[in-house]
């Protein structure tokens, strides 16, 4: 994949694949484009040149042979709804409460009964340990309750692969370990996740690939153990040395 901003191309040629089930972290210098990254796997942005496909099916298309044909909008929502994202800034709805933010996308997205949507809203809190605020106002909750909500809040609609944008790195220190117990357990039940993280330690306990990208490039990928323990590329260690 390829993105720019006007002349600044951000993403210089990207190639991922994510298997079933693993768990990638990706590391990288501010301004390298792992935001950008995640946000055009999601489709926020628009990709520039390249597509994603999630078990098999384009976003965006209809295959028809060798030939794709572009979907309208309505389905373009649905199939998206394989790609779920987790915000650094929570971006909770203020005036739902944590139930009502987890039941809400289903709703809408898929249509799903609000009973339905509910009683599944409770189980995803449930899961991330806040089934006791599920009436709270987000400005009722803590940083890390509201992180944990969003987690819930993108789980709802069942993605094939959830994206996580520095997901802790808004949140007081004493917090940041509520929300990785929270991902930990999602990476051990087989969940496919993308974390990009600046928690070094972290992405070598949870992750089974590191990405490290520099200037809209993949430079390496691999295990932790051989990413972060050792980098075989120069700029790989001077970002690990920066940032421990
Ligand atoms: P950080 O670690 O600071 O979050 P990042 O790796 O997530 O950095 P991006 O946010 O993807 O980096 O930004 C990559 C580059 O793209 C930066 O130079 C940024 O200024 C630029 N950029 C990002 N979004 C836009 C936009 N909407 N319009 C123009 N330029 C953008
Ligand atoms: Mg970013």
């Amino acid at each position: 994949m390829h993105k720019s901003f006007g002349d600044l191309e951000v993403l210089r040629g990207i190639d991922l694949t994510l298997r079933p089930g693993s768990v990638t972290a990706i590391l990288g210098p501010s301004g390298s484009g792992k935001s950008t990254l995640l946000r055009t796997i999601n489709h926020l942005e628009p990709v520039g040149r390249g597509l994603i496909s999630v078990d098999g099916e384009v976003i965006g298309y209809r295959r028809d042979g060798d030939l794709l044909h572009e979907l309208p909008e309505r389905e373009v929502l649905q199939q998206r709804t394989t790609i779920g994202m987790v915000f650094q800034a929570f971006n909770l709805f203020g005036h739902m409460t944590a139930l009502q933010n987890v039941a809400e996308a289903p709703r809408r997205a898929l249509g799903t009964p609000r009973r339905r949507a509910e009683a599944r809203a409770r189980e995803l809190l449930e899961l991330v340990g806040l089934a006791e605020k599920a009436g709270a106002y987000p400005r009722q909750l803590s940083g890390g309750q509201q992180q944990r909500v969003a987690i819930a809040r993108a789980l709802a609609l069942d993605p094939t692969v959830l994206l996580f944008d520095e997901p802790t790195s808004a949140l007081d220190p004493e917090l940041v370990e509520e929300v990785l117990a929270v991902i930990r357990s999602l990476a051990r039940a087989g969940t496919t996740l993308v974390i990009v993280t600046h928690e070094v330690s972290f992405a070598r306990d949870v992750a089974d690939t590191v990405v490290f990208m520099d200037h809209g490039v993949i430079v390496e990928q691999g295990p932790p153990a051989q990413v972060i323990d050792h980098p075989a590329q120069e700029r790989t260690r001077t970002f690990l040395q920066r940032v421990r």
